[in-house]
């Protein structure tokens, strides 16, 4: 086995994205909220470029807009202006104003600025102030800051429990939120989600159309969230801040498992979320669960010994990872690009918990495609796992990519699909197994 960390000093064709993205995703899941973005034109079109191509919604991200005047003197009077005109114009319930490497560097006290809005214009809406410096992390970063920031300005334990499950999603798709919901709904589970993207970005089209999209956690249920049994972030990396602040400040137990991809980290979930309520698998699941079995026996000759390469987010690529090793199949090279973290300890113990041939395997922390079209070519696969990026080594390799992960700006539909739960994990594997069987075609 071989650990590559951060292969070299520059990236290219990098499947990383910027904080501010992570922070935007969170905060759109909140219902009547909008993202206001503390930086210059770009760092608002980028995000709304690429979200807009995945989700095929509307994307919604206002932008103080800095200049050089701005950049020099502070960001304080585009701020407030902003602030202003979204109130004025579209009346939301909450506000989040997201930092980035502009007014980062420059050093805006957004905490004192927003204070100071709301003490001169007698404002109630809810304002929360994120910090995303973009020259640190990942987009995960930036959703792990953004819920801690939620959770952190919002939360107020002062009513009763309310028999509730915290569900931190991460970054997966609308179709996958529905999923976890099923799984709560047939475990009598009452879930509050921190925060919900299955209607707010996969909304229907209903006129006359609301003035913010159906759905979504309101600020109340944020509110209520330390009165809830424990926490559950699907995705480690991406929700571990709020918590473990939740533990930590107001005793709501955590509880961490793989991404539930596949037999046994949904079995983890569940048994997570068991041990919050004492409520048991029921056999409307147990079904689902041995469905999933069936189809793994089932097509054991085709998926055994594929050799795969899988890379991005580094929860999602733990989650597939051990998904391919249940399959029989070999991941060969793994990578994400986040830096640090517990990622090449992970794969090594998932590697030895499923015998896998260790020197055969590359794990590469905090690179790019370029370094694993390199590894690809030193030792082929016979698939690659990730998201639309990838498709320029599939295409140089003439080795089929199945998609995961985002974004997926080539694709219609992708963000209705889940990988999650049992019934996700079934979906996945059949679109795995045709691939292979449509490759092996002479
Ligand atoms: S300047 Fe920083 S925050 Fe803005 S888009 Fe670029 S990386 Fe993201």
């Amino acid at each position: 086995m071989v650990v590559i960390n951060r292969p070299k000093s520059v990236a290219i064709n990098a499947p990383r994205m910027c904080q501010p993205i992570g922070a935007i995703w969170a905060t759109l899941g909140i219902h009547g909220s909008v993202p206001l973005i503390h930086g210059s034109q770009g760092c608002s079109t980028y995000p709304r470029n690429l979200m807009t191509r995945h989700f095929r919604e509307p994307i919604e991200v206002a932008i103080t807009s800095l200049h050089e005047k701005a950049t020099i003197f502070g960001g304080a009077i585009n701020l407030k202006l902003a602030l202003s005109n979204i109130i004025a114009r579209q009346h939301p319930e909450l506000i989040t104003v997201i930092t980035t490497c502009l007014s980062e560097t420059t050093g805006d006290d957004i905490y004192g600025i927003i204070k100071a809005f709301k003490s001169e214009n007698n404002e109630h809406t809810k304002i929360v102030g994120i910090h995303t410096p973009s020259y640190v992390g990942t987009h995960v970063i930036g959703y792990d800051n953004a819920i801690k920031a939620l959770v952190t300005q919002l939360a107020d334990p002062k009513t009763a429990p309310n028999g509730k499950v915290n569900i931190i999603p991460g970054m997966v798709n609308p179709g996958d939120v529905l999923e976890i919901k099923h799984i709560l709904t047939e475990m009598g589970i009452p879930g509050l989600y921190l925060t919900d993207i299955s209607q707010t970005l996969n909304a229907p089209l209903r006129l006359p159309k609301p003035h913010f999209p159906r759905g979504g956690t309101t600020i109340q249920e944020i509110a209520d969230c330390p009165n809830s049994l424990g926490t559950i972030p699907l995705c480690k990396t991406e929700g571990q801040g709020a918590a473990n602040y939740l533990q930590e400040k107001y005793g709501v137990a955590a509880k961490f498992g793989d991404l539930p991809i596949g037999v046994e980290s949904t079995e983890t979930f569940i048994a997570n979320l068991t041990a919050l309520t004492g409520k048991n698998m029921p056999e409307s699941l147990i079904d689902e669960r041995d469905l999933l079995v069936d189809a793994i026996v089932d097509s054991s000759q085709i998926t055994f010994g594929t050799k795969v390469a899988v890379f991005g987010d580094p929860d999602i690529v733990q989650g597939i990872t051990r998904f391919v090793y249940e399959l029989g199949m070999q991941p060969i090279h793994v990578m994400t690009t986040l830096e640090g973290g517990q990622f090449a300890q992970n794969m090594q113990t998932l590697a030895t918990m499923y015998g896998a041939e260790a020197e055969k395997q590359n794990i590469i922390v905090g690179g790019d495609l370029y370094d694993l079209h390199q590894k690809i070519k030193e030792t082929r696969v016979d698939l690659i796992i990730g998201d639309s990026k990838g498709k320029y080594i599939s295409k140089d390799e003439g080795i089929p990519l199945i998609r995961v992960g985002f974004p997926q700006s080539d694709r219609f539909g992708y963000q209705r699909k889940s990988m999650v739960g049992f019934r996700g994990s079934l979906q996945l594997l059949d679109t795995l197994v045709n691939t292979i069987m449509d490759a092996k075609e002479p």
